[in-house]
């Protein structure tokens, strides 16, 4: 085995993984409180109205502004925005789910009224009570919150007024507003979070059209398990170690597939050729579905 080209990939494994973990921003209320307080839901909190966060099921509730963008595509834009919470709900290692609310009528502003609104801004660009101009914005999300960074309510504006919104996934030449790329991106403001610099995710400042926004990232997926952990989810974990002529192997690459071939977990080994690779309990990971992979060729 040509140890220097295993601590090549090591190095650019660990930086991967460094870059990814910390791309996510989100917002600090207090950044001097200890420990940090970012904004965020807190559904066990009692802070928030009952109509913003449910007590029993413990979910945040969101409501639809009836009119939607168009008269002609009206079914059509309110599924996105429901596509749109679910695939936030979805998140594997987060348990911040949101339940549909129902509809209200058709709003003109984000004012504080105990309900979280998504709608069509189509009279004013001003909104938030006159102090923010959506000229030039595909959509704002206000947010109101308490000093802890428990939040109370927040509204998603898409701008009606400037731009023309479709939402055939298959359309990939329109470049109109797609609904569901710009209320995933909003949604990421909504649950707490800023841009991220990491330039194919969901809540960075994106493009017309369909582009990498349509999906939710690697990037989002660790910002959700950071700001709303699932701590009922078990990890499971394999150790190791991984020698050649009886010498410990440094930096090797160890991978985990489950049953169905899929990449469970993977790590590289540590100087003393130990490792140990996490996955989700419940994976059906059998023993022999370890494998090594020095950068040289197959082990033999
Ligand atoms: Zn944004």
């Amino acid at each position: 085995m040509r140890v220097d080209r295993v601590l090549v990939l090591c190095l650019a494994v660990l930086i991967a993984g460094v870059i990814e973990n910390r791309a996510f921003v989100f917002y600090l209320v207090n950044p001097n409180t200890v420990p940090l307080a970012p904004l965020r839901w807190n559904v066990n909190s009692t802070a928030a109205h009952t109509n913003v966060v449910d007590r029993v099921t413990k979910k945040v509730r969101y409501f639809i502004a009836s009119d939607a963008y168009s008269a002609a595509n009206k079914t059509n834009e309110i599924n996105a925005i429901r596509a749109s919470f679910d695939q936030w709900s979805s998140v594997p290692g987060s348990k911040l789910q949101y339940e549909e609310g129902g509809f209200v009528g058709p709003q003109n502003d984000t004012l504080v009224g105990n309900t979280n609104v998504v709608f069509w801004a189509k009279k004013s660009l001003m909104v938030n009570g006159g102090t923010v101009n959506l000229s030039g914005l595909h959509g704002w999300t206000s947010t109101y919150y308490t000093v802890d960074g428990t939040m109370l309510e927040s509204d998603i504006i898409l701008n009606g007024i400037q731009y023309q919104w479709f939402t055939d996934f298959n359309n990939s030449s329109n470049q109109a507003q797609f609904v569901e790329s710009v209320v995933l991106h909003e949604i990421g403001h909504f649950l707490g979070l800023d841009h991220t610099p990491a330039g194919g995710a969901t809540v960075v400042n994106g493009p017309n059209g369909i582009g990498t926004q349509a999906g939710l990232s690697a990037d989002e997926v660790s910002a959700m398990r950071y700001l709303y952990p699932d701590t009922s989810l078990k990890w499971a974990s394999i150790h190791g170690k991984v020698t050649k002529s009886g010498a410990a192997v440094y930096g090797a690459m160890v991978i985990v597939d489950d049953s169905a071939g899929n990449i469970a977990g993977a790590t590289v080994t540590r100087l003393t050729g130990d490792y140990d690779v996490f996955f989700f309990a419940g994976w059906n990971v059998p023993a022999s579905r370890v494998t090594v992979r020095p950068a040289d060729g197959p082990k033999q």
